[in-house]
């Protein structure tokens, strides 16, 4: 594994972290949950994402990585970076969502509990909140850092304009942003239009996800839906479905399979690849539903170099 620093803080992440979104809920076969980490963690994944709200139901995967956590990785808590996130709808009544204080403290309290630790290494503002005040929500974040439940702090899915605004107040208030956790991938370019030149200014790591668009941007949809696939399982919670997979998709995606191969790689290998390749680019954040998929996704750090000649045709073909 390479490990890049993250902004200009101390904190180095590895070039492919693990995310807990979907596949460690409480549908989800618990053995391949705890192989699922053991295989990132044994090949360098030391970074292992999560949010209160993750499952299904939420709070599930907290309570699945805990369990695991407990029974096989507390020995290694300083070799782990682990992070949760607050913002989404997680409980019923005024408190339990997006960005008020009384949210996002009451939400890691809960986060720690599931998951058995005292500290989380990174805590996320989830998105932006259009009412609450970003000085209320960012002095949260603040006083979390204070009190010792999280070691840095992050926003995910800010826009640019606001995400200035929120490290203007966060470096004020003496805990500085270090990362910003953005969707980006060949099919969601919408970073490259301001927010990584701000992250870049501000110094500020950006750790990425659905970088495979959910596994659209890997072979398994070619020959239609597996049952046992993302879409094939209907989930619900932001899940891609069935009208995502149109013929102009995977007309798209055949030839990107085809630049894939040329380049001695899996298309789920050269799609974390194309999004490693910007330096700026401090972790992306893969899912997988199976050991094997992080075994074969972190392949991608042996090539993330591509010629003008690839990305021309990687622009081709998504300009299609
Ligand atoms: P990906 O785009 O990496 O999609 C993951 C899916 O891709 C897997 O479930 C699997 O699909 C498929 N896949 C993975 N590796 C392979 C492989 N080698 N070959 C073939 N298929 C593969 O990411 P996610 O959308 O799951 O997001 C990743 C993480 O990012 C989340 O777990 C979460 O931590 C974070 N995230 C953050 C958000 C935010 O708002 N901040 C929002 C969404 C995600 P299948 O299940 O079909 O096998």
């Amino acid at each position: 594994m390479e490990y890049r620093r993250c902004g200009n803080s101390g904190l180095k992440l590895p070039l492919i972290s693990l995310g807990l979104w979907h596949n460690f809920g409480k549908i989800d076969d618990f053995e391949n949950c705890r192989n699922i980490l053991h295989t990132a963690f044994d090949n360098g994944i030391t970074h292992f994402d999560l949010a209160n709200n993750y499952g299904p139901p939420p709070g599930a995967a907290e309570e699945t990585f805990g369990k695991i956590y407990k029974e096989d990785f507390k020995s290694y808590r300083d070799e782990l970076i682990i992070s949760s996130k607050a913002g989404y709808k997680m409980w019923d009544g005024p408190y339990g969502d997006f960005g008020s204080k009384k949210y996002l403290v009451a939400s890691l309290d809960q986060s720690l509990q599931r998951m058995g630790l005292d500290y989380v290494d990174i805590f996320y503002h989830h998105r932006p909140d259009p009412e609450t005040s970003l000085e209320e929500t960012m002095s949260a974040l603040d006083l979390i850092v204070r009190q010792g439940k999280a070691l840095y702090v992050g926003i995910s899915s800010y826009q640019p304009a606001e995400a200035e605004k929120a490290f203007a107040i966060l470096n004020r208030l003496g805990t500085p942003c270090i990362i910003h956790q953005p969707r980006y991938s060949m099919f969601d370019r919408w970073i490259e239009d301001g927010l990584l030149d701000l992250l870049e200014k501000e110094n500020v790591g950006c750790i990425t996800f659905s970088s495979l668009a959910q596994g659209l941007l890997t072979n398994k949809y070619l020959n239609g839906i597996p049952e046992d696939s993302r879409v094939g399982r209907h989930l619900e919670n932001g899940a891609i479905g069935e009208s995502q997979i149109t013929d102009a998709v995977i007309h798209k995606v055949k030839q990107l399979n085809e630049l894939a191969i040329a380049r001695n790689q899996s298309l789920a290998q050269m799609s974390l690849a194309w999004v490693l390749k910007d330096e700026r680019i401090t972790s992306a954040i893969l899912g997988a539903s199976k050991p094997q998929q992080v075994t074969d996704a972190i392949e991608a750090i042996k090539n993330y170099h591509f010629s003008n000649e690839e990305l021309n045709k990687i622009e081709f073909i998504l300009k299609q």
